[in-house]
Parts: structure tokens; C-alpha cells; sequence
């Protein structure tokens, strides 16, 4: 069972699986263009076509033709030149979200993150311990006055 959800493309709503992120509608029409671009990739003079070659020649969407290479239906080792933006500096990557120096920034970013958020909580721990050790004097100070 997949939950319910708008469709991304036209706002209808549809079931959601795990294989299936768009409604059945468009899912067909992706599927159309996925066997046109098939269909042109896989001859042997456009195996080294760039993605804007592709786009002028099929006429595919570019948000979909790298959802197509992103979720490997066209197999990034077959198809050299086929190649996207990364999301944060706009090399050129055949896989994945990011490119290998962004990937690494990232993971050392969400550890110097991480390391700092636990210097925080220890310091708001440590803090509440204090508070509470001065209120705990100050009610015995007034507890004896
Ligand atoms: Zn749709
Ligand atoms: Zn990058």
C-alpha cells in the first residue's frame, strides 16, 4: 500500500508506492518519453549525446530526463556524456545529488554540526545543573533565616 499524495507534475491525487512517484497519467506520459529517449540514446552515433542534445532532440523535459539518469533507467556507464548539474556548485556528475567535493563538505559540515550542538547541550546541562545548585543554597539560606 503506498499513502496519498498530489501529484508533483499536475496536482492530481494518487497513490504513492515506492516505484511510482507521479499519477498514472503522467506516469504514462513519462513513460512515452522515456521510450522516445530510449529509443534515441541507444543508437550508436547518440550514445555520447550531452543532456542538452538529448533535450533539442527528443524534446524531453530537463527536470525529467535527469530524473531518468538520477534513478539509473539510463544507465550513466552506457551513457558517458549524460551528465547533470550538482546541486550546489553546478559541476558536472553522473550520479547521485552532489559531486564528490560537495559530498565530502557536506558529511564534515553535519559533523562539525553535530559535534557543536552537543557542546551546546552540555553547556545547557551543565548551566541547569548550576542553576539548580544556587537555588537549592538560596532556599536553604532562606529556609534557616
Ligand atoms: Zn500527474
Ligand atoms: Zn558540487
Amino acid at each position: 500500500m503506498g499513502e496519498i499524495a498530489n501529484c508533483p507534475n499536475c496536482s492530481t491525487i494518487f497513490e504513492k508506492t515506492k516505484f511510482r512517484d507521479v499519477c498514472d497519467q503522467c506516469y504514462k506520459e513519462e513513460e512515452k518519453m522515456f521510450d522516445k529517449v530510449y529509443r534515441y540514446i541507444k543508437k550508436k552515433e547518440n550514445r555520447t549525446a550531452t543532456v542538452e542534445q538529448v533535450l533539442e532532440d527528443t524534446g524531453i523535459e530537463e527536470e525529467l530526463l535527469i530524473k531518468f539518469i538520477k534513478t539509473g533507467r539510463l544507465r550513466p556507464l552506457l551513457y558517458p556524456n549524460l551528465r547533470y548539474k550538482c546541486e550546489k556548485c553546478g559541476e558536472l556528475i553522473r550520479e547521485g545529488q552532489l559531486c564528490p567535493t560537495c559530498k565530502e563538505k557536506m558529511v564534515k559540515e553535519l559533523k562539525t554540526f553535530e559535534a557543536e550542538e552537543k557542546r551546546k547541550n552540555d553547556i545547557i546541562e551543565r548551566s541547569s545543573r548550576n542553576t539548580y545548585h544556587v537555588n537549592d543554597y538560596k532556599k536553604r539560606f532562606t529556609d534557616n533565616d
